[in-house]
């Protein structure tokens, strides 16, 4: 049963006089604030906070956490995302005192050991990419992106070329044409054929001398590896650009085949996503970018030096494009990501790739009986169901089979994404499940789409909210307890 004391406010919960502990009294004299701060320091009043005993508190969020779907409790099929298993060895790694309890700004020379794990973790990932030169910095595949595109821009001013464009296709991830509008670009979309892939004669029409960049995700977002891409390279090289490749689904292809030698100069990694770290919740990420030679002058400063006397850090960069995070990055999710990669290994990654394209391959098996694929009977390591025949007939939307499946303990799919596949259902279970789980998962879709449409479009059933507003939460986010009161009516 759920403890309804996790749906009241720790504001709801307060008492006045609460103590979560109690001070003795001092046994020197006391001095009142004003007296030891400036008067412009100090509030006028102490905030108000809830007054609470210590396990009031621990409650509250212990049952709070246990309200969530997380890969620890249930299945994760959230498509685009990996939501694989997050490997309690990492944390135990990252949890480690001589990393974990660093400063930031100890010296180069106290801290060898972590510099040598993140240069090694560099290292890696350049051989995984194939391209040479590696940041660490960027916070997340998105900030990888924007990155890579002031890298890019850089290295066209340093030229003196004008290239005002970044090309994407229409079933990008919507971080691609935001990163180019932030990086000062124009972002241009490139349609897809029927089949998913980039439509060469539309790429040809968009072409031209402005065109600095070309982003692709490859797999892409419908779960297929587009074979066109080297040709794609040939023509955005011939035309003077650049490829950038978003490395969201290197899940796919991890030591099968690598973006530098199928053209890409430039990449991110989802180290939240490939390499196992905990993500979802708005958590920290880690993105880190891989870069071909010619762009590695550009970019961001630290990096990581491994001289005679040990590991140093290199902040004497003439062409690059400065700092775009503090300090080393987010180094717990670099950790993460360096044991997970230290732990499997070169056949080991190979290894999750191809496990991680069988789960997905035998759920698209059976899924496709109960909900259309369009893009056919083969995946990569994610596929995207629809459910546009089901709402024609019956009236019953992704978002209404989404939703259900809470109630059969199954987190949801991406869903509506990608845009260019109608009541899209997006599909990833990673290759850390079992045929059993994938097995429950298409049983519990097989009864939900028989089930009569007024049931489904008031899922879920079981949860302690049925259906939020979502666009009143994404417009009116309400963070606070202060929030919750009144509010003056918008104009
Ligand atoms: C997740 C994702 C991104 C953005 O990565 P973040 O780490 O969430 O910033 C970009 N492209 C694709 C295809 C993704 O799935």
């Amino acid at each position: 049963m759920r403890n309804q004391q996790a749906t009241r406010t720790l504001f709801e919960l307060s008492k006045p006089g609460l103590r979560g502990c109690r001070l003795p009294e001092p046994d020197v004299p006391a001095a009142a604030l004003h007296e030891l701060l400036p008067a412009e320091l100090l509030a006028d009043a102490p905030p108000p906070l809830a007054e609470l005993a210590e396990p009031d508190v621990v409650r509250h969020f212990t049952n709070l956490s246990t309200q969530n779907m997380s890969v620890d409790t249930h299945f994760y099929p959230l498509g685009s995302c990996t939501m694989k298993y997050n490997p309690k060895r990492n944390e135990r790694v990252a949890q480690l005192a001589g990393l974990a309890e660093l400063h930031p700004l100890q010296p180069d020379t106290t801290v060898q050991g972590l510099l040598a794990l993140l240069y090694e973790l560099a290292a890696m990932l350049a051989e995984i990419a194939g391209l040479p030169a590696v940041s660490l910095q960027p916070a997340a595949g998105a900030h990888g992106e924007l990155t890579s595109l002031l890298v890019a821009a850089a290295h066209f001013r340093r030229r003196g070329e004008q290239r005002t464009k970044v090309l994407a296709p229409d079933s990008a991830h919507g971080t691609n044409p935001a990163s180019a509008a932030m990086a000062g670009f124009t972002a241009v979309t490139v349609q897809s054929t029927p089949q998913g892939f980039v439509d060469l004669d539309d790429l040809r029409r968009k072409l031209d001398g402005q065109v600095a960049v070309f982003m692709i995700t490859n797999p892409n977002t419908l779960g297929m590896f587009d074979p066109q891409i080297r040709v794609i390279a040939e023509m955005v090289h011939g035309a003077g650009g650049l490829i950038y490749l978003d490395g969201a689904n290197m899940n796919a292809i991890l030591g099968i085949c690598r973006p530098g030698d199928f053209g890409a100069d430039m990449m991110h990694f989802n180290c939240h996503k490939t390499f196992s770290g905990p993500h979802g919740g708005g958590g920290p990420g880690a993105g880190p970018i891989a870069v071909s030679s010619d762009l590695a002058p550009y970019l961001p400063v630290p990096l990581i030096e491994r001289t005679a006397e040990g590991y140093r850090l290199v902040l004497d960069r003439p062409h690059s494009i400065g700092r775009v995070r503090s300090f080393f990055g987010n180094v717990g999710v670099l950790i993460r990501a360096w044991c997970y990669l230290r732990t499997h290994g070169a056949r080991g990654l190979r290894e999750v790739s191809t496990q991680a394209v069988l789960n997905a391959n035998y759920l698209l098996s059976r899924i496709q009986h109960i909900l259309p694929v369009p893009q056919g009977n083969r995946c990569m390591h994610e596929f995207v169901a629809s459910a546009a025949r089901l709402k024609a007939e019956r009236g019953v939307s992704a978002m209404d089979i989404a939703k259900r499946l809470l109630d059969y303990g199954f987190h949801a799919p991406t869903v509506y994404f990608p845009p260019i596949v109608k009541e899209a259902l997006m599909i990833e279970p990673t290759e850390t499940e079992s045929k059993e789980t994938l097995d429950a998962f298409a049983d519990a879709l097989h009864q939900i789409v028989q089930e009569p449409p007024e049931l489904l479009h008031h899922a879920p059933h079981s949860t302690l909210h049925s259906r939020p507003d979502e666009v009143q939460a994404a417009r009116h986010p309400v963070t606070s307890w202060h929030a919750t009161r009144p509010r003056p009516a918008s104009p």
